[in-house]
């Protein structure tokens, strides 16, 4: 078998897992990671906030569109091949024990991205991968049959390899696109996804901290729309219920410079009338409390007193004071409360960007481009990404597993 020259541009989580499988089936083969920063795998140290939400059980998740805003059909055929269980098992083969919380995320034992780095770092090196750090690679052209490579050093070094995999992550520093310019390759312009929305709104200081559940959002005028927890930041709103909305608008929020109209119903599903019934149950029942002492379930005080407050019924009020305007206001407030979005900030878990490689120019089997036969795409450099609870890097893994399989099967032929 000849000695395959193999080079894998990035040394994140898709870089080096794919490094480790090739290089474990195929032990002769020259395998180079380059790596621009002066260590692998930093960003995998921050995900999950250092715990490292490795994957999901995937059991609550009915379908991929659901947790894939782009790409969702080919993550679902590249799940035959290398799923989360399989990522699981794999792990756990090289003594990473891992455990599932209540909401689903798997996360190493010990909460700790490090030893997931460290793993991987340990099967690279026990396998013989040449890991070359603080080596950026600025140009990949083709040159017959082989790829020449040029790194940013002091002497613009030329590498001659057989093969090559892109596993550069995020196109925002704009370096994956110099790089892979001479190729002529059709890229999905790169965006932020995963982000907490800026509102002008001075009750989101007052509320800061606030967790609110089962809450609906809804981009006004759009079919953009999510469900879940939400959480009042010191400039605006985030939780699970922005991201999820952040991420399947994210390029609508793009081209609106992220200024927008969103629309809150409170209550989640519940439609004006029901919402109605329990504000007249309530004046009913408690026709004497203060307006102050009774309020909607999964309301807290505080946010009830922004309701009560925003629908200027003063707090000295009781129930039987309130009239059918009142009660108008706070149906209103309660199933349809307009937000100004005026910007995006970062939410510090998890971030990343939606567009990249067009997987058009992909081999969807064995995501080999079209055009340049011996160059592959794993991980987020691809137009795939996803809502958080370990979806991207699952995706990054399968991508990762997907292309080592691939260049495996060839070079056994
Ligand atoms: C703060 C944060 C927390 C996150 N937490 C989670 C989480 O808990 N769970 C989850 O599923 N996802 C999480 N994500 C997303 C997840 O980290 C990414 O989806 C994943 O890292 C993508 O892996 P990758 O290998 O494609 O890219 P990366 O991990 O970004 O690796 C790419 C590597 O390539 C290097 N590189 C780039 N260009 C070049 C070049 N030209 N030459 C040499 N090297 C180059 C980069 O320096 C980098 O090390 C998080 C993201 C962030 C930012």
């Amino acid at each position: 078998m000849n000695k395959v020259r193999i080079a894998i541009i990035g040394a994140g989580a898709s870089g080096c897992f794919c490094a480790v499988n090739i290089k474990e089936e195929l032990p002769f083969s020259d395998i180079y990671v380059f790596e621009r920063q002066d260590k692998p795998m930093q960003k995998l140290l921050l995900t999950g906030g250092g715990r490292c939400n490795i994957t999901n059980t995937f059991e609550n998740i009915k379908s991929f569109a659901t947790i894939y805003p782009r790409s969702n059909k080919l993550m679902r055929s590249l799940f035959y091949k290398f799923n989360n269980e399989d990522l699981i098992r794999w792990f756990e083969n090289k003594g990473l024990k891992l455990y599932a919380q209540e909401d689903k995320r798997v996360f190493p034992v010990s909460n700790s991205s490090k030893e997931v780095a460290d793993t991987l770092y340990r099967e690279m090196i026990h396998n013989g991968v040449k890991i070359i750090t603080n080596t950026t690679v600025r140009k990949i052209e083709k040159e017959n049959e082989k790829f020449i490579l040029t790194t940013e050093d002091k002497d613009c070094k030329k590498w001659e390899f057989d093969k090559v995999v892109v596993c550069s992550g995020s196109f925002t520093e704009n370096l994956s696109g110099k790089m892979l310019s001479p190729l002529s390759l059709n890229i999905v312009q790169p965006v932020a996804s995963l982000f907490s929305f800026n509102v002008d709104n001075n009750w989101c200081k007052k509320l800061m901290g606030l967790s609110v559940e089962n809450v609906s959002l809804k981009i006004a005028g759009t079919k953009f729309k999510s469900s879940g927890s939400l959480l009042f930041t010191h400039c605006g709103i985030s939780g699970p219920v922005v991201l999820k909305l952040s991420s399947f608008a994210a390029r609508f929020l793009y081209e609106k410079n992220y200024q927008t109209k969103i629309l809150i119903n409170w209550c989640n599903d519940k439609t004006d009338e029901q919402i109605r019934d329990i504000i007249l149950n309530i004046a009913n029942i408690h026709s004497q409390k203060l307006v102050t002492n009774y309020r909607i379930e999964n309301i807290s005080s505080k946010h009830w007193e922004y309701f009560l407050e925003k629908a200027n019924i003063p707090f000295t009020f009781r129930w039987s004071s309130l009239t059918p305007k009142h009660i108008n206001r706070l149906v209103s407030l309660l199933s349809c409360d307009v937000y100004d979005v005026v910007g995006k900030s970062n939410f510090k878990e998890e971030f990343v960007t939606c567009g990249g490689v067009d997987i058009k120019n992909i081999d969807v089997e064995s995501l080999e481009s079209k055009q340049h036969k011996g160059l592959f795409f794993a991980g987020e450099v691809l137009d795939i990404d996803a809502i958080t609870g370990g979806f991207n890097l699952q995706a990054a893994w399968t991508t990762a597993f997907v292309v080592a399989k691939s260049i495996i099967e060839k070079e056994k032929i």
